[in-house]
């Protein structure tokens, strides 16, 4: 991948929008409503309104088309950071090598076991496994005997059924090697796509710019499918980092047959010994912007939020495309247990509610979480993920699990009044299977777990 920078940069210029425009927006949200995707062209359209009602008509688009491909569920995950070691100096992460106040920790194997009984024990099946790049503490063998600590950790309420991983930059050999593991999605952010930003921001191994924006490829290479681009938002300006975003989307779509899996969308935090300041700091409207234009450009890919961002913001997101969301997120290294309290953060987080109080604040808007780990269990990925999700067959299987799963959390951690509120939800979906045959078996499957059995999906 080698972004033309000059090409984007004219983009944004020649878009710039001027009101006698309006039939070209027009125009350009018809196109998406057709969930075919955008050009780089219409993108640049999307980032330059400023027209209050044709931003109120991409917000209705994105809505549509996240409502449409993606239903009413919502997937939850949980990051567990397994070492705050790190060679490099990023300038906006509180786990950059020039914080030497930090007392250093990587967890152990029975440490990882006990962060992970946390999580399960919390509701959670899904982690996004994260660590700083450090070739010495964090080796790909340390990396790969975590995951399969986590895999075999169980405890009376279930297990960690699919996790995804978000290391740095790595070789073919290494991803390989993770690859081998059963991962699920690996992510990598290219934090921005500005080159001399990026240079500026980084030292160490990470300022190499192209080994960063080619390492989805090496993973592809080494047979990861299923990847994640992401962009740290504030480093630069955010239109041009939408179009960077969506040139690396069609760039691997085109190379290698499959668009990303996912796309975060983290914007930067405080952290303690960060003095940076960013220089394009996103206000929140620009953001739920920048999350509307990307669910417009790119329909199939998944998009991702943090705990980085306020319930507020998060429960409009849910809305106009977001499909995935971490919570009861710590980004302390051993913090889930709070057995470690000499850690740092790598970063402040602004949703600090607990699974529980999330999930009861998304049913009110009549959103149904979900735990569903299917696809990459029976090889849904990549081409053959693709070719269900685009024609919209996906949709059958993931309305059922999403109930499958969220019955599951029901059943073993509701409290006050949840379950009740729980299972009208998942009554209003199961009505809505149009299927007679699906639904059927998922009553079928509903009843075997409310019997006390786990883990049957389609
Ligand atoms: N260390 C690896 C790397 O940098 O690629 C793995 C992931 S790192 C633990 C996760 C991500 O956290 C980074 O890619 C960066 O975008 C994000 N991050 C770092 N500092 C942050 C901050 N102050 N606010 C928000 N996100 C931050
Ligand atoms: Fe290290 Fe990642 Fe933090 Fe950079 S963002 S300092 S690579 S942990």
């Amino acid at each position: 991948m080698e972004l033309d920078e000059k090409r984007l940069h004219r983009i944004l210029k020649i878009t710039c929008y001027h009101p006698d425009k309006k039939s070209t927006i027009i125009n350009i949200l018809d196109k998406a409503r057709q969930k075919k995707g955008l050009d780089l062209e219409e993108v640049g359209f999307l980032v330059n309104l400023a027209d209050r009602e044709l931003i109120d008509g991409l917000f209705d688009v994105a809505s549509r088309i996240k409502f449409e491909i993606y239903g009413e569920r919502l997937v939850f995950f949980a990051p567990l950071y397994i070492s705050d070691f790190c060679i490099n100096d990023c300038e906006y992460c509180n786990f950059h090598i020039r914080n030497k106040g930090l007392v250093r920790k990587k967890l152990t194997l029975d440490e990882i076991e006990d962060q992970t009984k946390f999580l399960i024990d919390m509701g959670h099946k899904r982690i996004l496994l994260e660590c700083g790049e450090d070739p010495v503490n964090n080796t790909i063998d340390y990396v790969v005997d975590a995951i399969e600590k986590i895999y075999a950790t169980k405890t009376s309420k279930g297990n960690i059924r699919r996790i995804n991983v978000n290391i740095a930059a790595t070789s073919v050999e290494n991803y390989h090697r993770l690859k081998q593991t059963k991962i699920g999605t690996y992510q990598l952010f290219q934090e921005t796509y500005h080159r001399e930003t990026f240079e500026e921001l980084h030292r160490y191994p990470k300022k190499d710019y192209t080994r960063q924006i080619t390492t989805h490829e090496r993973a592809f290479e080494a047979g990861i499918d299923d990847l994640g681009l992401g962009v740290l938002f504030g480093l630069y300006d955010w239109r041009f980092e939408v179009l960077g975003l969506v040139s690396h989307a069609q760039y691997l779509d085109k190379e290698f047959g499959v668009g990303p899996h996912t796309i975060s969308v983290p914007r930067f935090c405080p952290a303690p010994t960060v003095t940076y300041k960013p220089a394009y700091p996103v206000s929140d409207s620009d953001f739920l912007k920048l999350i509307a234009i990307l669910r417009l450009a790119v329909p199939y890919t998944g998009m991702i939020i943090s705990t980085r961002e306020t319930p507020q913001i998060r429960r409009i997101a849910f809305r106009i495309g977001i499909s995935q969301a971490s919570a009861s997120s710590v980004t302390t290294v051993g913090g889930y247990n709070q057995n470690n309290l000499k850690s740092q953060p790598q970063f402040e987080i602004y949703d600090e509610r607990r699974l529980g109080e999330v999930i009861d604040d998304i049913l009110e808007d009549k959103f149904l979480p979900s735990f569903c780990t299917a696809c990459y269990r029976v090889g849904r990925t990549g081409e053959r993920f693709m070719d269900l999700a685009k024609p919209g067959e996906i949709h059958h299987f993931c309305r059922s699990n999403g109930i499958l799963t969220f019955a599951e959390y029901i059943e073993d951690f509701a409290t006050d009044g949840l379950y009740e509120r729980g299972y009208e939800v998942i009554n209003h979906y199961l009505n809505q299977i149009d299927n007679e045959e699906i639904k059927n078996q998922t009553l079928l499957r509903l009843k075997k777990i409310k019997q006390g059995k786990r883990d049957i999906y389609f």
